[in-house]
């Protein structure tokens, strides 16, 4: 098969196309032909080389999958043959007391698919049956692919983590990323009011066609003013963070008192500064969020059939083409995923 092979991390990652084995299958795992998979800001990391715990040498990345059933183990009982299905982030063995729990998600046995083990930048990919959730043959696999990660993902922070509801204003950072647009589109659909940041102007129309109330543009100022500003000075009582370090400061001073602030993503794996004191005075809840359970994507799948979610797609490109996409992250010239086809 071919498969996408990380080969030196750096600024200009050395990726290389090779032809790989087909993944060997034990008894209750099975192989998946990927039909798509998301180009995520955790494989830029691991890409440029500011995320290397886990990755080896010659990882095969890509968590964001959308394959189809083409064999299984001796022991498989809940998927088939044939069926389109999309993976959880880790290979949940569905027997500890997490997954018992219904936090698959964090499977105490689970290596992260496309992290420590290989992921879906290839054409076959090999996941345990117990972290496969079953899509809809009719969705799209450039859609569905996206159903885990980023639209689970920002539906378990906005959902679980932050508890929106309608009375809630939040705002999300980086609206207009991968993350960021489909957190958008569920804080609306927990029915709050969203405040969409976004670094250009040229995405603030696509970002109120989505559904965001307000956007608010990272320019030179401070944004937490225009944040208060909009909000009867009183700063949002949520935020939906998908960037971390690099906005931290101004996201953390548009938060009101009693808010809360999710952390979903961390673009630049740096280090903030703050006065504990802020946090104390805010009586402020900063909580981290990772990963999504199989309820979510099974609630994902629901949302986006009922078209209260639209997943965003920029574009897709082959596999061979991964470095046009990891320079338009860069540029931050996406709304919305790149997703890869291994074709
Ligand atoms: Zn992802
Ligand atoms: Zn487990």
């Amino acid at each position: 098969m071919k498969a996408l092979v990380l080969e030196s991390p750096g600024a200009i990652p050395k990726m290389a196309l090779r032809d790989l084995p087909e993944p060997e299958l034990g008894p209750r795992d099975a192989l998946l032909r990927v039909l798509a998979c998301g180009f995520c800001h955790h494989d830029r990391l691991a890409m440029i080389g500011v995320l290397r715990r886990g990755i080896r040498q010659g990882a095969i990345l890509g968590h964001e999958i959308c394959g189809e059933v083409v064999r299984v183990g001796s022991e498989v009982s809940r998927i088939r043959v044939g069926q389109r299905v999309v993976p959880l982030l880790t290979q949940a063995c569905g027997e500890c007391q997490r997954c018992l729990a219904g936090q698959e998600h964090r499977c105490l046995n689970g290596a992260g698919i496309g992290h420590a083990e290989a992921g879906g930048f290839a054409q076959y990919v090999r996941v345990r049956e117990t972290a496969l959730v079953p899509v809809p043959d009719d969705m799209p696999p450039e859609q569905a692919c996206l159903l885990t990660c980023p639209i689970g993902v920002a539906l378990q922070g906005a959902q679980d983590i932050a508890g929106v509801t309608p009375s809630d204003e939040v705002l999300v950072t980086g609206a207009s990323g991968g993350l960021g647009v489909h957190a958008v589109q569920i804080a609306k659909a927990l029915g709050a009011r969203t405040l969409a940041l976004t670094s250009s102007e040229g995405k603030m129309a696509s970002l109120l066609e989505l559904g965001a109330d307000d956007v608010v543009p990272v320019g030179g100022l401070d944004f937490s003013e225009i944040v208060r500003a909009m909000t009867g000075e009183r700063g949002v009582s949520v935020i939906m963070d998908t960037v971390g370090s690099p906005l931290f400061a101004s996201s953390f001073h548009s938060l009101a008192q009693f808010g809360r602030m999710v952390l979903l993503g961390e673009v630049a794996g740096g280090n903030t500064q703050i006065n504990l004191a802020e946090i104390l005075f805010r009586d402020a809840r900063i909580m981290g969020s990772t990963g999504a359970q199989r309820r979510h994507v099974e609630q994902a799948v629901q949302m986006v059939k009922d078209g209260r979610i639209r997943p965003v797609v920029h574009t897709t490109l082959p596999l061979k083409d991964v470095l046009i996409g990891l320079g338009w992250m860069t540029e931050r010239k996406l709304f919305g995923r790149v997703v890869l086809l291994p074709g």
